[in-house]
């Protein structure tokens, strides 16, 4: 499958880790950089992606930046979990155009679950309110 899908450089996400694209940032060190998703599922709905593999999924990441990655995702897992209180969380992470990957720089999702609340579309919709995204960030943030 990654035979068919060359990195672009020039990735939305790559150029939110070289500061050429804006995002709402929760959380950033060396490896990784968490922010929220502009079309989010739910409430707190937040991204990880790693910031020196250049691997588009799953399959063509090498382990030692894997390792850094999963271990960021429950880092800002906890602090969602921690922040926001939800009644669950969703990990989700696609691979390839028909299992629903639209941005080709591997990324997991973090996605909180509220009883009773449906979620939204997966990438579509309107695009959230930036300063709604923002107060949620911070909220994430300050539970590290
Ligand atoms: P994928 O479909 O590749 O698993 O996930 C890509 C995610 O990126 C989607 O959930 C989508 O809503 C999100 N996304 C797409 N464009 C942007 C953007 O410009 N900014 C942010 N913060 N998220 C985006």
């Amino acid at each position: 499958m990654t035979d068919k899908v060359k990195y672009d450089p020039d990735n939305i996400f790559a150029k939110m880790i070289r500061g050429d694209m804006s995002c709402v940032k929760v959380y950033e060190d060396d490896t990784i950089l968490a922010f929220m998703d502009i079309f989010p599922q739910s409430e707190g709905h937040t991204l990880v992606i790693p910031k020196k593999a250049k691997a588009t999924m799953l399959f063509d990441i090498d382990t030692d930046h894997l390792k850094d990655l999963i271990e960021g995702v429950q880092k800002v897992a906890r602090a969602v979990d921690k922040a926001l209180k939800p009644d669950g969380v969703r990990i989700a992470q696609f691979n390839g155009a028909e299992s629903g990957q639209t941005v080709f720089h591997i990324h997991f999702h973090i996605i909180p679950i509220y009883a009773g609340q449906p979620l939204g579309r997966h990438a579509g919709g309107a695009p959230a309110d930036v300063s709604r995204l923002t107060e949620t960030a911070s909220r994430i943030a300050g539970a590290f």
